[in-house]
């Protein structure tokens, strides 16, 4: 089916067909591993569309082009990681621009901006800005950009993209979302006013925890050129077979998202009726603070919850060791279910005050729910809070 065609069908459709035409040469229904770094010229200049892998590699484009689809957006770009397609979007700025961005990011991204860019000038603003909010009065005249990670990491706190993007759109500058906890089966950040979308692609869209990397989505085709010339620039790019594997995790995105969500409400639901949690933070329970957004804007509660326990750090801390099918491990996204302790491990390089201020205290716990079993996970959590 032609591309065109393939984008107007539901997300599981585009998930397994989009960018794995059959070859045409072999009638391969997956795409090669063009494990090449350079083609053959006809004649100087004369080429099939590829002159260095760097530029473009064929099982790359291939990947790409389904991101994009997945998305509903006209171009994607893949990166050797999130960090790197994150470092790409923020080398589009100068000294004197002003940024503002959400106050509860992922570690490494705000370590990117305050230990790199921050000191070449650049003014990065961190706001609160989940929930009700209005952004209008902190655009400045030399705001440049708005950059949000919705949910928040690790406290799940829900943004209201469209409402933000109201303000954005009204003064032309780019909003840039981090979709990676929710993934486009989840949450389509484009059609909800947004201009550009960050992945780490090493979590949901590759969905294996077997490759680290990253991507930008988007239909504004002036920034794409910019990201384009960077990438290529640069060359941050991912090695063929890393893009087929992600392709290849990409293709269940859509089961795999519907049955993390499922698990995770489950166990939302089971760690509210326990007396040794004092509170649950997941998205999809309605004692979420930011429940109606997150049902307005996500299909599923996602993966990804937080926890709150009853005891102390030093009970924090054994229960995190004490699971089985829950791994002690960083990151997210995988089928593997994972557990950690934020304060201790994800989050350390965050100061105590500032942590506790946030709500982010020693007696958190987070878990990225696999698609294991709910109850053979719920039976792990239950011998691990003892
Ligand atoms: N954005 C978010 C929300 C993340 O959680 C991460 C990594 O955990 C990144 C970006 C960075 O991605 P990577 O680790 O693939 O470089």
């Amino acid at each position: 089916m032609n591309e065109k065609k393939l984008k107007k069908l539901a997300i599981a459709t585009r998930a397994v067909h989009l960018g794995s035409e059959p070859d045409p040469q072999t009638g391969a229904v997956t795409v090669p591993i063009y494990q090449t770094s350079t083609y053959r010229q006809e004649f100087p200049g004369q080429h099939k569309g590829y002159e260095y892998s760097r530029t473009d590699n064929p099982t790359r484009s291939a990947y790409q082009r389904a991101l994009a689809g997945l998305e509903g957006a006209d171009y994607g770009l893949t990166f050797a990681s999130g960090m790197s397609a994150v470092d790409t979007i923020m080398k589009t700025y100068r000294p004197g621009d002003h940024i503002i961005a959400g106050d509860d990011l992922y570690g490494g991204v705000y370590r990117l901006f305050s230990t790199f860019y921050e000191p070449l000038g650049i003014e990065l603003e961190y706001v609160d800005m989940f929930g009700d909010f209005d952004l209008e009065p902190h655009i400045k005249s030399n705001t440049k950009m708005v950059w949000m990670e919705t949910p928040s990491n690790p406290l799940l706190k829900i943004a209201d993209i469209e409402n933000i993007s109201k303000v954005t759109r009204a003064h032309r500058i780019p909003l840039i979302i981090d979709n990676t906890f929710m993934s486009p089966a989840i949450q389509q950040p484009l059609q909800l006013g947004a201009n550009v979308i960050v992945h780490s692609t090493t979590k949901y869209i590759g969905g294996h925890s077997d490759t680290v990397g990253g991507a930008i989505i988007t239909s504004d085709e002036q920034l794409y050129t910019k990201y384009k010339i960077l990438q290529n620039s640069a060359g941050a790019v991912p090695g063929p077979f890393d893009c087929f594997i992600a392709h290849r995790g990409l293709k269940t995105l859509d089961l795999r998202m519907k049955k993390h969500c499922r698990n995770a409400l489950k166990i939302a639901d089971w760690l509210q009726q326990r007396k040794d949690i004092a509170k649950v933070i997941y998205p999809f329970i309605e004692s979420h603070p930011h429940y109606k957004i997150a049902q307005r804007q996500m299909s599923g509660g996602g993966g990804m919850i937080s926890f709150e326990i009853s005891g102390n750090r030093e009970k924090a801390l054994e229960i995190v060791s004490r699971t089985e099918l829950f791994l002690l491990a960083e990151s997210l996204g995988g089928v593997e279910s994972l557990i950690e302790h934020p304060a201790v491990m994800t989050h350390a390089s965050i100061p105590q005050e500032i942590r506790e201020e946030k709500g982010l205290n020693d007696r958190l716990i987070r878990l990225s729910v696999g698609i294991e079993d709910a109850d053979d996970l719920i039976e792990d959590l239950d011998k691990a809070l003892g």
